[in-house]
């Protein structure tokens, strides 16, 4: 799931304050934002509550059960569209994908995002996550039993370790956390699997942006980019 943390309310005051906006109308996510505490209705109405205590006019609010769905977003503002007809700008707590749908459900006004995209997140237990992939588009977890050195050791290492590590540990993460290459070591070990040995540099043509796959396409003229 995508992490997302609050942005400094200030920055969303002076965003409003740019297009000089007085009506807002406040969007919240059912999802990921939900489960990281962010942007579920709370939060939503948390941040109702500040925006009316700085005097704007929150006209409406929503969360949307899947705001990275353009079309869901567009429904659920449908569903609302006198409010969000009225608003003369959102603010929007879900990650970035969410806050560009609103702003394509609505494209004649701001939306602004209320938190900042943090991670890809693993749920470890309730309320906590760690960023485990970060959708490097050639996946190498094959190589190193599963754990991935692109994202976890804090240098994104393919061959490791570096000069770092002391004791097995890592100096850089400086938490007393093991680094990666121990750990990747430790795992093919004990599944009697051979070291990963030397890792090709990654072809950072495969992580192109904007991504895009097509469902439909896929495995016939390519449909993915
Ligand atoms: S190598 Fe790491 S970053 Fe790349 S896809 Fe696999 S898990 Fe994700
Ligand atoms: S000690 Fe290991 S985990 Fe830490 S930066 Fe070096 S290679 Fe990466």
């Amino acid at each position: 799931m995508i992490i997302t943390r609050p942005r400094d309310y200030s920055r969303i005051r002076d965003n409003l304050e740019s297009v000089r906006a007085k009506k807002v109308f406040v969007v919240g996510c059912g999802e990921c934002a939900t489960q990281s505490e962010t942007g579920g209705e709370p939060q939503v109405l948390d941040m109702k509550a500040r925006l009316e205590a700085s005097g704007y006019d929150v006209v409406g609010w929503t969360v949307v059960e899947i705001p990275c769905n353009t079309n869901v977003t567009k429904l659920a503002l449908r569903k609302h569209a006198g409010s969000a007809d009225e608003a003369d700008a959102f603010v929007v707590l879900a990650c970035g994908a969410g806050t560009q749908s609103v702003a394509e459900a609505r494209p004649g006004k701001p939306a602004f995002p209320g938190l900042e995209s943090a991670f890809l997140g693993n749920v470890v237990r309730h309320g906590v996550f760690d960023e485990r992939c970060s959708m490097c588009g050639e996946c190498v977890l094959d190589r190193t039993g599963g754990i991935c050195p692109v994202t976890t050791c804090p240098k994104g290492l393919l061959n490791g370790p570096c000069g770092a590590m002391w004791q097995g540990r890592c100096d850089v993460l400086g938490d007393g956390r093991e680094c990666v290459f121990v750990r990747i070591r430790e795992r093919l070990e004990a599944q009697g699997r051979d070291e990963p040995g030397t890792i090709a540099p990654k072809d950072h043509s495969r992580k192109r942006k904007p991504g895009s796959v097509d469902v439909r396409t896929r495995g016939k003229s390519g449909g993915e980019s």
